[in-house]
This record gives structure tokens, C-alpha cells and sequence, in this order.
């Protein structure tokens, strides 16, 4: 029997999907924390960019401003006017010119400007401060009509006179003659060095970075212009321009007016997030930047300590998953062999049972052709399940009788179309040779459209059973036959001990009448006539005593040989056998028998005096005795050359009383009793005769002593 292996893989499975729904929750988790994270972060970062912008628009807006006012110390003043005419006028007025220069010299020492000059009208440079060290303003002589036609404070951008010459800056003041009809009488120039403030001013980051940085940059045609001193560049100054194009550039979104933060890429070609900002009345845009990297190095940090704990909890749950899984293949496999060991409990119960009901069970299945026998089914039939492989007509094919086959094959047809259960009875052949029965019973299963699946069925052995059956069928048969030969009995023991009877009471009636008379020699007859009746009733009731105490059984059965058994018959009739002058040969062969002695001398007995009695007008009576083989029987037979029997009473003479020859002598119950005996040890009588003198021969058959009956004499 085969019990369904429960899946362990199933199990297996649902853990590891288990397993992997809690590690895409917690790195879904983890991501999203992560995000909200670098959100947060971004936002900060994007705060503290802008603020910065910020900051230094605001002051940048503030230095324009203030440059603007030191502007106006010279501007619109009619003290400085008054005295650049005197000046101008009379180069030679040291007073005028002492003045000038001191005013001039106070405004560059004290707000710190490279240098103040004073042009004329054509751009020539009459003073400058600090007086050591005039310059060459190139641009004041190009453009100082321009600047006075303007009539305005001009702030001139930075720039650089030649190529090589340092950044620089100016305030253009126009200076006019306020009594003359605002006459030009030429231009000051506030001259600023970029390095001493301003840049410093741009290059500053106020919180501590690595790549913070400010940037301020003009657009000057299809190009980007960087204004200041870069942090990673050398000499970029007025000197590094960039293309329009390069769109990520945060400078190029700068001066095409966009504000606000952006993720773009410096001119190093490095990922920054930048603000951006124009600066208002200049041509100027700011821009405050940082490198990504450097935003987003602390996230970085951040996202180990994340990936860390994802990775602790993905091994925690794993380890979880595990422990529970182990636990749960524990319970099954503690639960399995709980199960199995009921499971073999039951089937060692179902085995024990059926060998006690001497029934065993079998399965077909249709579809894989597949036979299954219980233990006891093999039991039954004798076969062992090691070395005999059942299929679907081996139990058929036990019962070689091909009449018993047809009509199973039959049977079982009409079940499986009735879809009933059915069953018969059957004999079958053992592999010793013995012949056993069985019950079947068996029943078809359906699948949903009604298609044979499979048949189950049971055999139960029913050998003592049909034993016992036939026993009883047997007696039965006996029980009739004796009751017949009871009345037979009955009749003719009735009418054969009548005449006796009768007999007596005739003579009896006779003597009466003869006593009366005083007749003493009738009297005498007449007892002699009472007295052989009255002798025949006691033989006729001894040999029935005989007959009757006659067992079903043989009682104490022992070995004896057939010619000993003669030698012991023959020593008896020696007698009756000499007075009727019979010659009798006994032959050579022996054979051992098994039964009840006494019996057995009996059977030889009656026939011998039978065919004494029944010679005939035989001149040369003869008797043979002998034993011999025909086929596989052992055959003993008396025969005589006396009178014979008619073939018509053959069957006859073995019945009680049953006498051919009405006046010979004899009770008829010989044959009777001889036929008894034979039966009593499983053998069987008949008689071979021709009638009409021509002798008679009795033959009986008798079980055999195993034994060789010469090594039996010996011992
Ligand atoms: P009984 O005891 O009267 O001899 P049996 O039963 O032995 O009766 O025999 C029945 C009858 O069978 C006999 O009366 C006889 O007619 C016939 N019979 C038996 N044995 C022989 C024999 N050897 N030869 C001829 N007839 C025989």
C-alpha cells in the first residue's frame, strides 16, 4: 500500500514568497524613506543656495549704490565745477590746483578707489589721485565726448584696457560749467580695482564649503562673460567666455534672464545645483553654486546607514522566514510521522483483519493498467509477492476450468455495464495442485462521464466453507441413501424374519394338535421345524447386529498386508472350503493395506464362502485370490468357476436380504456387509460375471499402506 508524499516544496515555496514580499516591503520602505530623505535634503540645499544669491544680490545692489553716491561728492557740485574751470582755465593757478588734487585725493584714500583722474573734454588727463602714478585711461580719451554728452553718472563695467592689463572698473562723472550754460569742461573718473573689494566680496561663501561658489557673469553678444576670479579656474577673469548653447550651464541660464535654482553643469563640466539671480541697473547675473556632489555627500552617508539597516532587517526577516519555516517542517515532519506510524497501525490492524477473515482486497486502474493486491489476496491463492506480479486476469486465469471463466468474464461484464456491484463464488487452482474457493466480490468507479476508472474489489477465502458445504451435501446424500436402504431394510427384514415367524406359529398350531392326539413322533418333527425357524431368526438377527454396528469411521486402523490378512481368512473357512472339495490359489503379489483388521478379514471372509456356496454343478471347483495394478489403483478380486450371476442382478446382490435363489442358503446379507466395509475404507465393490456357469469375480479397491509390505513383515 502507498500513502500520497505530502509536497514539502509547496511549503518551501510559499516561505520563500513569503520571504520575498517582506524584502520588497522593506526595501520599498527603505527607497521611499531614502527619497523622502534626499527631498528634504534638496529642499534645504535649495533654500541655502537661494538665500546666498540672495544675500549678495542685495549687497551687490548695495555697492553699486554706494559707489553711485561717492559719485555725487563731484557730480552736479558748482564748488568743484568752479574750480576745475579755475583750473583749466589757468593751469598755472597752483591754488586751484592744489585744491583739486586734495579733494580728489581725499575721496580715493578714503573710499578706497585705485585711482581719481580728471580729464579734459577731449579725454587728456589733467589730474590724478594718487599723483605718482598716472595711468593711461585709453577709454577716457575714446569715449569722454560720449560720456559728456550723456550728462549722466555712468557706471563703466568691468573690463580690461589691453589684454593682459587687470580688471578694472569706473564711476564716469560728467563735469559742467554751471555758468557758462552747462558747459562740459571734462570728466572724473572714480577708477575701482576689482580685487581689492569686490571680488573678495563675490568669492566669499558664508558657510563652510568645499565648492561653494559665486559667480558673476554678463552676456556680451551670443557669449557668456565670467566677471570674477574663479575658485577652480586660473585667470578666468574677462577672459573665460562660454557659447549661448550650452543650455545646462547655470551662467548661460543666468544672463538669458532665468531665476531660481537649477541642476545644470559648471564650466568645469561638473554636476552643481545653482541659484540664479540678474542683479537689478547692472548688466550683471549672480550665480550661486555648489557642487552635487558636495550636496549630496551627506545623503550619501545617510544612504549606507539606510542600506545597512534594509540589509539588517532583509537578513532579520530571512532569518525569521527560516526559523519559521524550520519550525513548520519540524510540526509536518513530527505530523507525518505520527500519521504514518497510525497509518502503518491501521494497515498492520487491516492486514491482521483480513487474515482473519481470510479476505483480501485489490484495486485496477484503468488508465495506467496498474494491479494492486492486499497481503492476504496473495495469502489466499498461495503466491508470493515478491516473485508473482498480478495484472488484471490473474485472478481469472487461477481457475484453468474454462466453463468457470466464461461465466466470471460474464459477471463481470454485467456489473461494470450495470454499474452495480456483483460477485461469485469460484474454485481455483493452487500452485500445489490443491483446489481452494474463493468469493469475489467487485465494483467499478466512474469518473463524470461515466468512464470506467478503476475496479476495486475483495476476495474472500471460502475453502473450509464449501468443505464443509460439500460435507454436508455429501451426508445428505448418505442420510437418503440410508434412509432408503432403511425402508428396504425395514421391508424386507420385516418380511424376511415373518416367515420364521410364521413358521413357528404353524408348527406351534400343529404340535398343539399333535400334543392333543398324542402323536410323540409328529410332535417331534414339529419342535424340529419350530427349532431351525427359530435358529434362522438368530442368524438373520446376528448378521443384521453385524451390519449395524458397522461405523461411519474406521476405528483403530493399523497396517496389515493382503496376504497375511488371507493366510489368517483362508486358516478359518479351511473347513467349509475342504468339505465342498474347492481348490484355492492365493497369488504371489503383496501389497500392504491400512484399516481395521477384523473388518478386512471380513470382506475376504463372506467372499470366499460365497463362492464355496454358489459353485454350482462344478466338477472342478476352483477360487483365485490375488492383487493387482490397473492404472493407478490397486485392485483385489476373488473368482471362482461356479454358478455366476446374471448381469441383470449385478447391482442387486449388494442390497440387504437380497438372495438370487430364494432357497439357498444364506441370510442375503453377506454382500451387504462386504460392500459396507470396502465403502467404510474409501473403496469401491463390483462384480464381473457372465451368469450361465461361467464363474464369478468380485473386485474391490483398498487404501494403501505407504510402506513397502516386505520391509513391514521384517520389522
Ligand atoms: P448370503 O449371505 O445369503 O449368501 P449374499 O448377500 O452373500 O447372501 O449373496 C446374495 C446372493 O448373491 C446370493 O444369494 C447368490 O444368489 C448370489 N451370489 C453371491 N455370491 C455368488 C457367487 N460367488 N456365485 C454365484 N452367485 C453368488
Amino acid at each position: 500500500m502507498k500513502s500520497s508524499e505530502p509536497s514539502a516544496s509547496h511549503t518551501g515555496l510559499a516561505f520563500l514568497l513569503v520571504f520575498l514580499l517582506l524584502v520588497s516591503g522593506i526595501v520599498m520602505t527603505g527607497v521611499f524613506y531614502y527619497r523622502h530623505l534626499e527631498q528634504q535634503f534638496r529642499a534645504k540645499v535649495e533654500q541655502q543656495v537661494s538665500a546666498i544669491a540672495e544675500l549678495k544680490v542685495s549687497e551687490l545692489v548695495q555697492w553699486r549704490n554706494e559707489r553711485l553716491g561717492d559719485a555725487n561728492a563731484f557730480y552736479d557740485n558748482p564748488a568743484f565745477s568752479i574750480l576745475v574751470r579755475r583750473f583749466f582755465q589757468k593751469p598755472e593757478d597752483t591754488e586751484a590746483r592744489r585744491l583739486l588734487q586734495r579733494w580728489m585725493s581725499r575721496i580715493q584714500t578714503n573710499l578706497n578707489y585705485r585711482q581719481v583722474v580728471l580729464t579734459d573734454t577731449q579725454g587728456v588727463l589733467r589730474l590724478s589721485a594718487p599723483e605718482a602714478s598716472p595711468m593711461a585711461v585709453p577709454y577716457l580719451v575714446k569715449d569722454a565726448a560720449a560720456f559728456l554728452d550723456s550728462g549722466k553718472l555712468t557706471f563703466l563695467d568691468l573690463h580690461r584696457d589691453t589684454g593682459d592689463a587687470p580688471p578694472h572698473m569706473a564711476v564716469m562723472i560728467p563735469v559742467f560749467d554751471d555758468q557758462a550754460g552747462r558747459r562740459s569742461l571734462g570728466v572724473v573718473a572714480l577708477l575701482i580695482d576689482p580685487e581689492t573689494y569686490f571680488y573678495p566680496f563675490i568669492k566669499r561663501w558664508p558657510l563652510p564649503s568645499l565648492t561653494g561658489e559665486t559667480l558673476l557673469v554678463r552676456r556680451e553678444s551670443n557669449e557668456v562673460i565670467f566677471l570674477n576670479e574663479l575658485r577652480f579656474q586660473n585667470n578666468a577673469a574677462l577672459n573665460l567666455r562660454v557659447p549661448l548653447d550650452r543650455a545646462t550651464m547655470p551662467a548661460v541660464q543666468a544672463v538669458l534672464g532665468r531665476e531660481g535654482v537649477m541642476e545644470g553643469e559648471d564650466y568645469r563640466g561638473v554636476p552643481v545645483v545653482a541659484a540664479l539671480r540678474t542683479i537689478p541697473d547692472s548688466p550683471w547675473s549672480l550665480v550661486a553654486r555648489m557642487d552635487i556632489a558636495e550636496v549630496y555627500a551627506p545623503l550619501r552617508a545617510q544612504l549606507w546607514r539606510v542600506v545597512v539597516v534594509i540589509g539588517a532587517l532583509i537578513f532579520g526577516a530571512g532569518a525569521c522566514v527560516v526559523l519559521a519555516w524550520r519550525h513548520q517542517r519540524i510540526r509536518f515532519y513530527r505530523e507525518r510521522a505520527a500519521a504514518a506510524e497510525k497509518l502503518q497501525e491501521s494497515e498492520s490492524k487491516l492486514i491482521e483483519t483480513q487474515k482473519m477473515a481470510q479476505l483480501g482486497h485489490w484495486s485496477w486502474d484503468v488508465k495506467t493498467g496498474a494491479v494492486e493486491w492486499s497481503e492476504e489476496v496473495y495469502n489466499i491463492f498461495q503466491l508470493d509477492p515478491e516473485k508473482f506480479t498480478p495484472h488484471i486476469n490473474s485472478i481469472l486465469e487461477l481457475s484453468p476450468w474454462p466453463e468457470d471463466h466464461t461465466r466470471d468474464k460474464e459477471l463481470i461484464q454485467k456489473a461494470m455495464t450495470s454499474h452495480k456491484k456483483g460477485a461469485y463464488d469460484q474454485r481455483f487452482l493452487r500452485p500445489d495442485g490443491s483446489i481452494g474457493y474463493y468469493h469475489s466480490t467487485f465494483q467499478g468507479k466512474y469518473d463524470g462521464d461515466g468512464q470506467l476508472v478503476s475496479i476495486v474489489g475483495t476476495v474472500m477465502d471460502i475453502t473450509a466453507r464449501k468443505r464443509v458445504e460439500e460435507a454436508l451435501q455429501q451426508t445428505a446424500v448418505e442420510l437418503q441413501e440410508k434412509n432408503a436402504e432403511l425402508e428396504r431394510f425395514l421391508y424386507t427384514a420385516s418380511h424376511d424374519l415373518k416367515s420364521p415367524v410364521v413358521t413357528v406359529r404353524t408348527f406351534l398350531g400343529y404340535m398343539e394338535q399333535d400334543m392333543a392326539a398324542g402323536d410323540a413322533g409328529r410332535i417331534e418333527k414339529d419342535m424340529r421345524f419350530i427349532r431351525a425357524a427359530t435358529d434362522k431368526m438368530a442368524r438373520l438377527l446376528d448378521e443384521l447386529l453385524k451390519i449395524s454396528r458397522i461405523g461411519r469411521v474406521v476405528s483403530l486402523p493399523v497396517r496389515v498386508t493382503f496376504r497375511n490378512l488371507v493366510d489368517e481368512v483362508l486358516g478359518a473357512v479351511a473347513g467349509y472350503v475342504a468339505e465342498r472339495g474347492v481348490t484355492v490359489k492365493v497369488g504371489e503379489h503383496d501389497v500392504a493395506l491400512y484399516g481395521d483388521r477384523l473388518r478386512l478379514a471380513e470382506v475376504w471372509q463372506n467372499l470366499v464362502e460365497n463362492a464355496c456356496k454358489f459353485m454350482g454343478n462344478q466338477k472342478e471347483p476352483r477360487i483365485e485370490i490375488g492383487v493387482e495394478a490397473r492404472g493407478v489403483e490397486t485392485v483385489f478380486f476373488v473368482r471362482d468357476n461356479g454358478m455366476g450371476i446374471d448381469p441383470r442382478y449385478h447391482a442387486k446382490i449388494f442390497n440387504l436380504f437380497e438372495k438370487l435363489d430364494p432357497k439357498a442358503e444364506g441370510t442375503g446379507l453377506g454382500l451387504a456387509l462386504v460392500k459396507r466395509i470396502v465403502e467404510l475404507h474409501q473403496g469401491r465393490i463390483w462384480v464381473e460375471s457372465t451368469g450361465q456357469g461361467q464363474g464369478t469375480s468380485f473386485y474391490f479397491t483398498l487404501p494403501r499402506a505407504i510402506h513397502n509390505p516386505e520391509k513391514g513383515r521384517k520389522t
